[in-house]
């Protein structure tokens, strides 16, 4: 990517009506554009990151046999009235509507219905068990407060996986899995350290339930943490956990969390209330056992902006960058070396944001600190002169002259 190419322009300053962190960010390093309060475009950087978490999660969703599909946005009304998550008063945050002839729909906020009623199409016979789907969605959710950027959209992209078995043995362990799926990919968007798997209350799904935490200023959640941070603990159920982990509720101190991840066990119970069976071994029609499990996806790179932004602005980890590389051209030759290099290392593999423009080296340097690109890499002139190449870590501002040799080196290897 050329970054005189780019539609988008980096800016000082963000809308005056932005207060959170992260959107302030993004709108400002040109990674995303907000169209109203819980309402955000995505443009090419941004999209970019977005599509390197997306890529982390399915590689783990196809590591445990996920398979991928689209389910609507748009939902029946009777999907969801045999559970009785039409009410609005059990859901709060459905937006509907009505078709020309007057039938309600409504606009998914989740998908467990709908995907069982898909499933009871497919999944007959115990010989069709266990299966598991996944997608990602973009989800519609009529949420009261919209004040945390991307971090809470009125429309956002979800993650979600629903496995379906024929016993809960079979539920149980799956979900296990999924539970180490889940740690692998916050491990490899660079949070793992900060995530917790938590016990979450839920109403009467307290024990079947669980959320991933990552602790976060900006987070909506508090947690309950050691000094250790080994132990964390759900507000909402810090009595009850701190008995059952035989921990002293005095040694955990308040921190602010967001939830990253919510996975629960339904057991029979949306099967039972869908009329939805399978025929076991013995012939005998018998109720699916359902699990769903949730990542936010968009919530996920609003954290990440958080977590990792310092006063000059974006620290992407590099597995989820929209580039490896920030490559800053400076004087007539420093752009001939720049230009064959840019080439050079894009047809090795490396992504690179080329600030090719007729800008001032300040202005380049302070772009591509904004936008979080983990290297900058700066030919000038006088670089040229010396043989040597600048490289500068966005994270630690580590600076290191080398040469090209160990520049191919450094760069494919880091
Ligand atoms: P919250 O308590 O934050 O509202 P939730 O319990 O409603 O979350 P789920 O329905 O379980 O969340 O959704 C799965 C995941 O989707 C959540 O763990 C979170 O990471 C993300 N998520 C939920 N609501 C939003 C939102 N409005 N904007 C962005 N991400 C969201
Ligand atoms: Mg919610």
């Amino acid at each position: 990517m050329k970054v005189s190419e780019l539609f988008t322009r980096t800016s000082k300053t963000a809308p005056a009506d932005e207060v959170a962190k992260n959107a302030q960010l993004l709108i400002r390093a040109g990674f995303v554009y907000k169209v109203m309060a819980g309402v955000y475009a995505y443009t090419p950087l941004g999209l970019k990151v977005l599509e390197n978490i997306k890529q982390i999660v399915r590689e783990e969703m196809n590591a445990v046999h996920g398979q991928e599909i689209i389910m609507s946005s748009l939902q029946r009304k009777e999907t969801w009235e045999g559970t009785g998550r039409w009410d609005d008063e059990v859901v709060d945050v459905w937006f509907k509507s009505k078709l020309k002839d007057d039938t309600e729909v409504g606009f998914g906020w989740s998908h467990e219905e709908a995907i069982m009623e898909m499933m009871q199409q497919f999944v007959k016979s115990y010989k069709d068990l266990p299966t598991s789907v996944y997608q990602f969605q973009t989800k519609l959710r009529n949420e009261l407060r919209a004040k945390s950027g991307i971090m809470r959209g009125r429309e956002f992209v979800m993650k979600d996986m629903y496995s379906l078995h024929a016993t809960e043995e079979d539920m149980d362990a799956y979900y296990e899995g999924v539970i180490k799926a889940y740690k692998r990919c916050y491990e490899r968007f660079g949070i793992g350290a900060s995530t917790f798997v938590t016990f979450a209350s839920g109403g009467a799904f307290t024990k079947f339930s669980h959320e991933f935490q990552t602790i976060c200023d900006a987070g909506e959640d508090i947690l309950y943490v050691n000094d250790e941070q080994t132990v964390a603990v759900n507000e909402e159920v810090l009595d009850d956990a701190a008995a059952e982990l035989g921990i002293d509720k005095a040694s955990l101190q308040p921190v602010k969390s967001a939830e990253v991840g919510n996975i629960f066990k339904f057991g029979t119970s949306k099967s039972e209330q869908m009329g939805i069976t399978y025929m076991d071994k013995d012939g005998v029609q018998k109720p699916i056992y359902l699990a769903s499990y949730g990542i936010g996806i968009t919530r996920v790179m609003g954290v990440i902006v958080e977590k990792f932004a310092d006063e000059r602005g974006i620290v992407w980890p590099e597995s989820i960058a929209p580039a490896k590389v920030y490559l800053v051209s400076i004087g007539a030759q420093g752009s001939e070396v720049a230009d064959a290099l840019y080439d050079e290392l894009t047809s090795r593999g490396v992504e690179v944001l080329y600030d090719d423009r007729d800008a001032r080296p300040g202005e380049k340097f302070a772009d591509g600190e904004l936008m979080g690109i983990p290297y900058t890499l700066t030919v000038s002139d006088r670089l040229v002169e010396a043989g040597k190449y600048e490289l500068k870590a966005r994270a630690t501002g580590e600076v290191n002259l080398l040469t090209r040799d160990e520049l191919f080196a450094s760069i494919s290897t880091s």
